[in-house]
């Protein structure tokens, strides 16, 4: 809850009403100065029997005390070799400053007293920079912490070498961490409060993480988790650079990752939705953004979700749909995600790699990780996102499937847990450069490709190529391929889709592995990979390492003409995945991508996507499919619930419109039935109870 027109304590007069609601706590802002309104908010709160939580912000938000402490103020590289702080612009205050942090532990001491503050969102939406030239921080503090640790000066992009980078990365990211651990301390020395740190979703997509200082896996470690706030109407393609498409995955995608982080027991992942729209924004909300932001975050794992804010969401459409959706808890809170596929998210390959550099489009996470999310979701596969830090053996073993994205930098504990997680039976799947250097960029003995993917090296390169199969294997089998006349060129040349990675990689000899697709020859490929291997496979202890080539793209761009298609090498992946993990998820969506108009009328438009997802999710007693369609086209597709042994299905309902599915096809413990989309459906919920 936020009030406006500076009168916060207006604020108590809502929460009755918000309390007939189902809502179980009330988070409001709160700034230092700000402690009278908050005791009042809290007491009103909790006679109400409602939680009060907390959003805060540390480094940003302070200009007005940063005014008249210039030597609090946080100084960026560009400002170096300033000696005075007077003259370095306002932007953050330095958290590192004693006096700063002083100000703010204060702060957080005295909500942590307060009786019914359950969470607090610490240091909202701080970074230490959004591009290499300009990061911080180079204040009088942190050069004499440096000058104790290290000696001489903080080091200034670029580098003078790897081990400099090093450092320094490192440095900030132990100190920061280790900040928000006191702000933790702070707040619970009274009772147990969690800190949550509210980050942007830059910092999770499009900022390399050298450049935010956001360690994620080591921030969370040293406080309760972490929140992101995914406004698709606002912040979309600003953010991202374009890539999440159509915009409302922006939010699903969001949910994957806080949920990958905080997947520990005694870890929270949080979704602070978009509640609000203005004229400058895409589109105004409406009631179906409300269903899907009560939906999508728990169907993907998300423990807490919250919308900004109750006031700007009850002046538009959007919190009908929201607080609809709230029956449907009962059913998310007894069931799970589905782990098929886990996608490393590495940390130091992004941090410590030489060769990964660039923002937005450019970022790894963009370029890499969130192709493979494309060809999962594409495809109706569950998957979600696995830190690097948590490439252990116990985390491996809970996913059937890992992508490792051009993950180039591993220690030697993670590449011993991917092998042996192999050797027991897993699917590992390589895309491109694999573990060519240590944990800290520094070359390896490049042994991990040759071990378990018979592959004695592999080199990325910059252009793009197609591929085509070399042998006759399932994992082509069944592409959807135009008959002759629907891929004659018209319009500059041709539409017909390809198999192809962009960018592609060399890979050099090879040992006891099966070659599946190789290059082309010709002006499609670079001549330096014509025939080259783009696809293998191995059989590795009881598991199977498949590896390809480059990465793969939704819409691929022919070398020759420039044309843009679709490009088939998700369907492939797709096909192998399920092959041999299939097994392992109990629900299915069959049929998927499901055919919609706009296909029959242009059928090679590059520009075509599902505009669905399908999340399965497993309980005791039900299975779950949330399946929201954002641009709401005619579909149909089929979804088949494995039961597990013994069990028999009592009945499948339709959640959101509250109503059972009666065609059902049932036997041998499996139960299926058709999923029908039409233009005015935007979500629905399917359960399978059975007992
Ligand atoms: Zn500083």
């Amino acid at each position: 809850m936020q009030e406006y027109s500076n009168r916060p304590h207006t604020l108590n007069e809502l929460v009755p009403e918000v309390a007939k609601k189902g809502y179980s706590e009330i988070a409001v802002s709160g700034q230092i100065g700000d402690e009278e309104v908050l005791l009042g908010l809290a007491k009103t709160a909790c006679d109400h029997d409602l939680g009060f939580m907390v959003f805060t912000g540390f480094m940003k938000y302070q200009q007005a005390h940063l005014v008249t402490h210039p030597e609090q103020r946080m100084v960026m590289s560009t400002d170096a070799d300033v000696d005075d702080q007077d003259a370095v612009p306002i932007k953050m205050g330095c958290p590192f400053n004693v006096e700063f942090q002083k100000r703010y532990f204060d702060f957080l001491e005295f909500l942590g007293r307060i009786p019914n503050l359950t969470e607090c969102w610490v240091n909202d939406e701080a970074t230490f920079g959004a591009n290499e030239g300009a990061v911080g921080c180079y204040c009088h503090v942190c050069r004499e912490d440096w000058k104790q640790r290290f000696g001489g000066s903080i080091p200034l992009h670029p580098f003078k070498d790897q081990q400099e980078k090093n450092n320094f990365v490192k440095w900030r990211f132990e100190r920061w961490n280790e900040v928000h651990g006191q702000m933790k301390e702070a707040l619970n020395k009274d009772h147990r409060v969690l800190a949550v740190w509210l980050s942007s979703p830059r910092a999770c997509w499009d900022v390399n993480p050298w450049i935010s200082g956001v360690d994620f896996s080591g921030m969370i470690d040293r406080i309760d988790g972490v929140n992101t706030d995914p406004y698709y109407t606002f912040h979309l393609p600003s953010v991202g650079a374009g890539q999440f498409k159509p915009i409302e995955v922006y939010l699903s995608e969001c949910s994957r990752f806080i949920s990958g982080y905080t997947a520990a027991d005694d870890k929270v992942g949080e979704i602070c939705a978009q509640g609000f729209s203005h004229p400058t924004f895409t589109r105004p909300l409406d009631k179906r953004d409300g269903w899907w932001a009560s939906v999508l975050p728990p169907a993907l794992g998300v423990d807490h979700i919250t919308a900004y804010t109750y006031l700007l969401q009850r002046a538009g459409q959007m919190q009908g749909g929201y607080e609809e959706a709230f029956r449907l808890d009962p059913y998310f809170s007894r069931a799970k995600p589905i782990n098929l596929v886990a996608i490393i998210d590495s940390l130091e390959t992004q941090a410590f790699d030489p060769d990964v550099v660039g923002t937005g489009i450019n970022s790894w996470r963009i370029s890499r990780m969130l192709r493979f999310s494309e060809v999962a979701r594409h495809q109706g596969l569950p998957y979600a996102y696995l830190p690097s830090a948590e490439i252990t053996s116990s985390r491996l073993g809970e996913y059937p499937v890992v992508i490792l994205p051009n993950v180039t930098c591993m220690s030697a504990d993670q590449r011993a847990a991917l092998q042996a997680y192999v050797h027991g039976g897993g699917v590992l799947i390589a895309a491109g450069a694999t573990a060519t250097r240590n944990e800290s960029g520094m070359p390896s003995d490049n042994t991990f490709l040759s071990r378990v993917f018979g592959i004695s090296s592999c080199e990325m390169l910059t252009a793009s190529g197609e591929y085509e199969s070399t042998i006759d294997h399932f994992a082509f089998s069944d592409l959807p391929w135009p008959d002759e006349i629907t891929a004659m060129p018209s319009w500059g040349g041709s539409r017909c889709p390809v198999l192809g990675l962009d960018p592609v990689a060399k890979i050099g000899a090879l040992t006891d592995t099966q070659v599946l697709a190789h290059f082309v020859s010709g002006p499609d490929a670079p001549e330096s990979v014509a025939g080259c291997p783009a696809l293998t496979i191995r059989s590795y202890g009881q598991g199977t390492a498949i590896f390809l080539s480059g990465i793969p793209i939704r819409m691929f761009v022919k070398a020759q003409t420039s044309a843009q298609v679709l490009n088939f090498t998700s369907r492939v992946l797709n096909q192998l995945i399920l092959s041999f993990a299939g097994q392992h998820c109990p629900v299915k969506a069959l049929n998927f991508p499901p055919r919609v108009p706009m296909q029959d009328v242009r059928p090679l438009d590059p520009r075509w996507m599902p505009t669905m997802e399908f999340l399965p999710l497993v309980g005791d007693g039900i299975y779950l499919a949330a399946v929201p369609s954002y641009f709401q086209e005619p579909f149909e597709f089929q979804i088949q619930a494995n039961l597990p042994n013994g069990k028999v299905c009592r009945q499948v309902r339709e959640l959101v419109s509250d109503k059972p599915v009666t065609a059902l096809d049932e036997g041998d413990g499996i139960v299926e039935m058709t999923a029908r989309f039409k233009p005015e459906d935007y979500l629905k919920v399917f359960a399978f109870m059975f007992e």
